[in-house]
């Protein structure tokens, strides 16, 4: 996938930091990697105990 310069178009190499053309910085932008998302889940995380109940009555 090609970058190009967003204020002159010229095309970037995919490490830049500079646009060669320009001399503007290049936003860097990070796509989400899959997997990456938040995981929401009902099961408690593994190890988690509820606490015991107390039991008051001897
Ligand atoms: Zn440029």
């Amino acid at each position: 996938m090609d970058n190009f310069c967003r204020y002159c178009g010229t095309k970037l190499p995919s490490d830049a930091v500079y646009c060669p053309g320009c001399g503007k910085m290049i936003p860097i932008e990070i796509p989400a990697p899959p997997g990456a998302t938040v995981i929401i889940s009902d099961e408690p995380p593994e190890g988690f105990m509820m606490p015991p109940e107390k039991d008051l009555k001897k």
